[in-house]
């Protein structure tokens, strides 16, 4: 029976992988979250027979906490990492930002199955995931929609018979708006994704469409594609979760309700398939639209497209910035356009290395601009 250790446990993801893990009938064998919470006491609860891990925590909350629960419990950013590096185990990444690489590098080197969600893993340390990847014979199954789509379409072919990648993106709750439209939109406007329920940055990530962006990157590390040969298009209804162009004209596409439960277990039984959750899926009555990504309205594409062109630690300062400004934002402390200012501005003023060598290297880089980004933004609120 298959053993998984869920990262991210308390999140989004983490709690519908749990749900699926569930339904296949595998066993959870850790738990990790960031904090201590009564979410992830009840979760430890449930799973009597997993190790919990907490990434953070003083003494005295750690001490409170490992007294309410009866499973072993530690502390620590190393501990996450250890608990991804035992031998056996699936790996499912849902750490959300840059703090989830550590574990993805662990758990490849130790030549386990990582099913990842975390893309900033990627984003910010592409070159040292796919090292670890090579170097620890373990496999990378990614579980977000679009590159779970992809790895579906591109199994069983030759990637030089591949034209492109085509990345969908919903568009987000401001599709259609101008630029113009956008100064003053509110938190709980941004937060209203029109298809896909999922944590606070992501869903604003989806409305500047730099989550796209993020995604183009984790493509073009992940399946080894340049990044002239990885497009966007705008897809509103997200059941076109991705597609592939081939040279000879044929296009293949992975469709499906939106509901990560199916990159989900998908990443957990590959190469299987077996009977899954959620609803049963029809074509009778459906509109499928595709547009162009408004790139003067969401220049968030076009910036990360430039971040991964200049490669190194461009792109992990990068997502660190954007992070940063997110959490201003969903704090009331930034405007809504604010935020890619606010990213660019952090690229035009980081150091950036072109090679990348370590992880400590893209954790100072991260460091770095996210110091950059506060201040950024501490002086655009006092100039506002
Ligand atoms: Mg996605």
């Amino acid at each position: 029976m298959s053993q998984v250790v869920v990262l991210g446990a308390t999140g989004s993801i983490g709690r519908q992988a749990l749900d699926v893990i569930a339904h296949l009938g595998f066993t959870v064998d850790g738990l990790a979250a960031n904090r201590p919470s009564p979410e992830l006491a009840e979760l430890a609860q449930r799973h009597p027979g997993a190790e919990v891990v907490v990434a953070t925590g003083d003494d005295e909350v750690a001490r409170d906490f490992a007294s309410r629960i009866d499973n072993p419990v530690r502390f620590g950013r190393e501990a996450v990492a250890e608990m991804a590096s035992r031998p056996g185990r699936i790996v499912v990444n849902g750490i959300v930002g840059a703090a989830g690489l550590r574990a993805t590098i662990a758990g490849l080197e130790a030549g386990n199955r990582v099913a990842l969600a975390n893309k900033e893993s990627l984003v910010a340390g592409g070159p040292l995931v796919m090292d670890a990847l090579a170097a620890g014979n373990g496999e990378l199954i990614p579980v977000d929609s679009e590159h779970s789509a992809l790895h579906q379409c591109l199994e069983g072919e030759d990637p030089s018979s591949v034209l492109r990648l085509i990345l969908t993106a919903s568009g987000g709750p401001f599709r259609g708006r101008a630029r113009a439209d956008l100064v003053s939109v509110t938190v709980e406007e941004a937060l209203a994704h029109p298809t896909w329920k999922m944590g606070g940055r992501i869903t604003i990530d989806s409305a500047t469409l730099m989550n796209k962006g993020l995604e183009v990157i984790e493509a073009h590390h992940l399946f080894g594609f340049d990044l002239d040969r990885i497009d966007v298009v705008v897809h509103p209804q997200s059941i076109v979760h991705s597609a592939v162009h081939f040279v000879d004209g044929g296009i293949k596409a992975h469709l499906g309700h939106p509901d990560m439960r199916i990159p989900i277990q998908y990443a957990l039984t590959y190469p299987e398939r077996v009977s899954g959750l959620g609803e049963p899926f029809s074509f009778v009555g459906r509109t499928l639209e595709f547009e162009e990504v408004d790139r003067e309205t969401f220049p968030a594409v076009d910036l990360a497209y430039e971040a991964a062109r200049r490669g190194g630690t461009a792109p992990c300062v990068l997502n660190a910035a954007d992070e940063m400004a997110v959490e201003a934002f969903l704090a009331g402390k930034l405007g809504f356009l604010g935020i890619v200012e606010i990213v660019e501005a952090t690229l035009e003023r980081a150091g950036w290395e072109r090679e990348l060598s370590s992880v400590e290297q893209v954790l100072a880089a991260d460091a770095e601009a996210r110091a950059i980004a506060s201040e950024l933004i501490a002086s655009a609120r006092s100039s506002s």
